[in-house]
Order: C-alpha cells, then structure tokens, then sequence
C-alpha cells in the first residue's frame, strides 16, 4: 500500500501516518519529493485498512498496489514523471535527444564532435570515459581525464552531459595505478545524468549505492534495460532506485539478447516495449538505436520506429570519423546522418499523439 500526504502536511502529521503504520506490525518507506510526501507500506498489509489512513485530513490517499513495482507504477501514481536537466523537460511529451561518440577518446576529437552534435540538433552530449567493455584487453576508456574533456564540451557548447559509471570501484589508469575517487563518485560530482549500464542493471549493490549519492545530489539517472532481463525485472531494478532516494529515473531500451547472429543485429531492437513501459510506469522512456542494431545502416529506421512508438528521447552514437572510433565504431553514424535522422525525429514527433499512442 502507498500513501500520499496533501502538501504541506507537517512533521507530526507524517509521524502520526508513521505510527498507524508501525501498530500494524508494517514497516513505512517514506519518500520526500518536491512535490509530494508518498509513505510505502511495507510488510503484511492485508489487514491494514485504507480508511485508517484516509480517515486523516492531511492524507490525500491510500492505493493497493497489486504490481510488484510500487513507486514506479502507473497504479500509484498516474500523471507522467517530468525530470528536468538544465532547461530541459524529459518526459513531458517532447522529444529529447542525446548524442556523442561511445567513448571519449582525445581532446581534439571531443570538443568538436560535441559542437557538431548540436549544431545537427542534440540537446544533450553523450561519451563513455568508463567503458564496460566485453575484453580486458580493449580500450578501457579515459577514465577521470575523459570526464575533465566532458566537462570542458559542457562548457564549449552548453549541453548538459551524460556518461556511465561502471561501478563503485577505483578504475584503474594505463600506468597501472588507481584513480584516488571511486567511478562512481567521480561521474556524479561532475555529470548531469548518470548512465547506468545494461551489464549493471542487475548489481543490486550498486543500484542502492548509485540512488543514494544521486538522489543527494539530484542526478536524475538514466538506467539501461538489461540485455536479458525481463520488463518486470527492468522495471524492479529501477525500483531499486526510486526506493534508495532518487525518484529521477529515466528508463532505457537499448536491444535485447535474442537469436538473432551478430551478422545482421547484435541486438534485438526492443520497440514493443516502449508501449508497455509507457502503458505501466510514469517514467521517461529513452530508445538506444545504436546499440538495439549494432550496426550504422540500421539506426536511423529503428530510431524513427521509436520516435512513432512514443519514445520520450533517442539516445545515439556519433562520431565524425567512425570506422576509426575507438568502440562502437560500426554503429556509430556521422553527425550528417545525425541532422537527418533528428530531422526526420521531430516530424514524427510532430504528427504523433500520446493519447493515441498511449491509451492509459
Ligand atoms: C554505451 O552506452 O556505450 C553502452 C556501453 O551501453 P550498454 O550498457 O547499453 O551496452
Ligand atoms: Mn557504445
């Protein structure tokens, strides 16, 4: 069960709420927002009866919840989950879109790839300083040097950034030695979303620990669907979050594992879902057309399937050079094809209508 408090309810209000729930042998969850105070009913609610909570003035209501995802449900709560980054409104019925190489690589590729990806249209840059990369002996990525570099695009071009933590972990350089600050800690004091991956979605650790350094410093996170994972399961794991303290969860399809070989997909573009997460929860849903394909010639075709599914943003590998990038380079597409593709984006985003496309 979940209760929400009228706003403005004060401190006793709210221990008064808490003690009611504590009588019936229930543990309460509470989540202060900006907005709402919202009290999850942890514990055998079978014998709490609602009326004992609305029976209060200051309790605007209490809801059985029947999915096994509380906070992030549509159940409990109905109207869209709008995170704002800088001026941005994600989740508002626009489009956002995001863009940059999957790795930072230099300085001289960096700054002016990012004022590229601007001038075709991204409203936020993207680009891995930490790199989960399936080989040991692959490019690792820059680490705290690549996150300086995103800084410094930031200031160049204005967009706000984002970029992976790969875990709480002290990376460790090319010399050999370790970063003196955890992944973690480095990406969040200096990012404006935290990406976290599709191999981390399941590190149920690591999701606490991320939610509760974002959620202090209200970095709203953008978490990958699982390459196997199930909604339920993706939908659980952003639970994860929300329950640890950061209500900003920005959900992300990126292609599932599937039987598909490598030669044609490397990854089965997940379109269907985006219905269902919009259907289910009230958070933003973001579609990776680089990665559901692996492959450039695919991208712009699956991105615009997005877009008309109701997507909230796109989130795209570019790269002026990519047959050199240092990862990702086969899905990556020029920042020509970028222009096209958000071209053609906003026009499906101009014809489509959430009402249609998402029925309630
Ligand atoms: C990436 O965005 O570059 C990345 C590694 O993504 P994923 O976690 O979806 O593989
Ligand atoms: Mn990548």
């Amino acid at each position: 069960m979940i209760i929400c408090l009228r706003k403005g309810a004060t401190a006793e209000q709210l221990a008064e709420v808490v003690r009611r729930i504590e009588s019936h042998g229930c543990r309460p969850h509470v989540s202060q927002g900006e907005e709402e105070t919202i009290i999850g009913v942890i514990g055998d609610t079978k014998r709490v009866d609602e009326g004992l909570f609305t029976e209060l003035p200051w309790v605007d209501r209490a809801v059985r919840i029947s999915r096994p995802y509380k906070l992030v449900g549509r159940e409990h709560q109905p109207r869209a989950r709008v995170i704002k980054v800088g001026d941005l409104r994600i989740g508002d019925g626009g489009l956002t879109i995001m863009a940059g190489p999957c790795s930072v690589e230099s300085r001289e590729m960096i700054l002016p790839l990012a004022e590229a990806c601007k001038a075709a249209g991204a409203q936020i840059f993207r680009g891995g300083a930490y790199k989960p990369r399936t080989s040991p002996y692959a490019f690792q990525g820059l680490g705290k040097e690549g996150i300086r570099l995103l800084a410094e695009a930031r200031e160049r071009t204005g967009l706000p950034i984002i970029t992976e933590a790969t875990g709480n972990h002290h990376h460790v350089t090319p010399d050999g030695s370790l970063e003196d600050e955890t992944v973690l800690e480095v990406v969040v004091k200096n990012t404006d979303i935290l990406q976290i991956g599709t191999r981390n979605m399941k590190s149920y650790g690591f999701l606490e620990e991320a939610a509760r350094l974002t959620g202090e410093r209200k970095v709203p996170v953008l978490l990958k669907r699982g390459e196997s994972a199930t909604l339920e399961e993706f939908l659980l794991a952003a639970e994860y979050i929300v329950f640890n303290g950061n209500p900003d969860v920005i959900l992300c399809l990126r292609g599932l594992r599937a039987f598909e070989s490598a030669r044609f997909l490397r990854y089965s573009p997940d379109i269907g879902a985006i219905a269902v997460l919009k259907h289910e929860t009230n958070l933003p849903v973001v579609f990776d057309p680089s990665h559901a394909t692996g492959d450039r010639r695919y991208v712009r075709a699956t991105a615009l399937a997005a877009v008309a599914a109701g997507a909230d943003g796109l989130l795209i590998e570019a790269h002026q050079e990519p047959e050199r990038a240092w990862s990702d380079g086969q899905e990556c597409i020029t920042p020509a094809e970028l222009a096209r593709v958000i071209d053609e984006a906003r026009a499906i985003e101009a014809v489509r209508s959430r009402e249609t496309v998402h029925p309630g």
